[in-house]
């Protein structure tokens, strides 16, 4: 046994693996990520030299982060000017084992619907469905989302606020707002393509017990007008991304900003600064991290918000100030 940095060390940690699982992980993320930014840019390339097209002023919104928020919308598309907080190992874990059972369970369905179907509208929404379906009963279709979550988020899916419409159907759930919208979204872009899409279906599995829950999302007036006003914010979007701007963050809940925006440890580090040396922080304040939060950030490299410190925080590069 020996001390290293105040604590002990036995021989026999050399025989540990989960040091280099972790980093091997870890380092796979950040090269997956440099990868996807570079297939991008050569796509742009190729794309400019044969047909003489810029895909750069393209933006692109996925309704899966759209449904977010539109300000990390505005991230990834301004990015050669915003680079995402790298994945911790927990994180990427959770990402792997919830995208290796989507596919296993998508691959049950096959044959039933189409799955992994493209959706282009012409706001500039594109994405893909998880699957979509013709209702042999009601010849209408439905598009299905698959959502696994840990069990703090299966538990919060609730019946309470169900719509009179669905009061009577038994065993269906409130889907979350950003769940509705997304579906919102694709029911919109598969109806322009002249679909008759009726209802959408969020399906959740709880990664841990695998219980599920499903949620009915009816394509009526009420659905129609949160979509008008949801592509009204969209098209302001746009606007400032084409200025090179970031739009108005449009979340709902702090635990997406927490737990699962790429972007969200730079939200704080551009608070830090602005704290310090930046002007224009009073908007920022109200998301993130309290004051007791940051210094316990500050000492132990956790935000307590299911983040670790990321590699460059502790020599972080410059960045552009968030003017929001
Ligand atoms: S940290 Fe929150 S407000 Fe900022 S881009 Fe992400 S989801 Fe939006």
């Amino acid at each position: 046994m020996s001390i290293e940095n105040g604590s002990k060390v036995s021989a026999l940690d050399v025989y540990k693996l989960g040091p280099l699982i972790e980093k091997a992980v870890e380092e796979d993320a950040i090269k997956w990520q440099e990868a996807r930014k570079q297939r991008k840019t050569s796509t742009e390339i190729t794309l400019k030299t044969v047909w003489g097209v810029d895909l750069t002023a393209n933006i692109n919104i996925s309704p899966s982060i759209a449904s977010n928020c539109l300000r990390w919308v505005g991230y990834e598309n301004l990015d050669s000017e915003y680079t995402p907080a790298p994945r911790s190992f927990k994180s990427e874990m959770e990402l792997m084992m919830g995208s290796a059972a989507h596919f296993s369970l998508l691959r049950k369905l096959s044959g039933l619907g189409s799955f992994e179907q493209d959706v282009k509208s012409k706001e500039g929404i594109s994405g893909r469905t998880d699957f979509i379906f013709q209702n042999p009963k009601t010849q209408e279709w439905q598009v299905l989302d698959l959502k696994f979550l840990s069990n703090f988020g299966f538990r919060n899916i609730k019946r309470e606020g169900i719509s009179k419409e669905l009061k009577n159907t038994k065993n269906v759930y409130v889907p979350t707002p950003e769940h509705r919208l997304q579906l919102l979204l694709y029911m919109r872009a598969l109806r322009g393509e002249g679909k008759n899409v009726t209802c959408g279906n969020v399906f959740y599995i709880n990664r841990d017990t695998a219980e599920t829950k499903e949620a009915l999302v009816l394509w009526d007036s009420k659905a129609e007008y949160e979509v008008k006003e949801f592509l009204a914010k969209i098209k302001e979007a746009v606007k400032k991304i084409q200025n090179k701007e970031l739009p108005e963050p449009t979340v709902q809940s702090d635990y997406i900003c927490g737990k699962f925006c790429p972007f969200f440890l730079l939200r704080l580090w551009t608070k830090i600064c602005s704290r310090t040396n930046q002007k224009g922080i009073k908007k920022e304040t109200s998301l993130g991290l309290q004051k007791s939060q940051r210094t316990s950030f500050f000492a132990t490299g956790k935000t307590g918000k299911g983040r670790d410190k990321p590699a460059w925080f502790i020599s972080p590069k410059p960045i552009k100030i968030s003017k929001a």
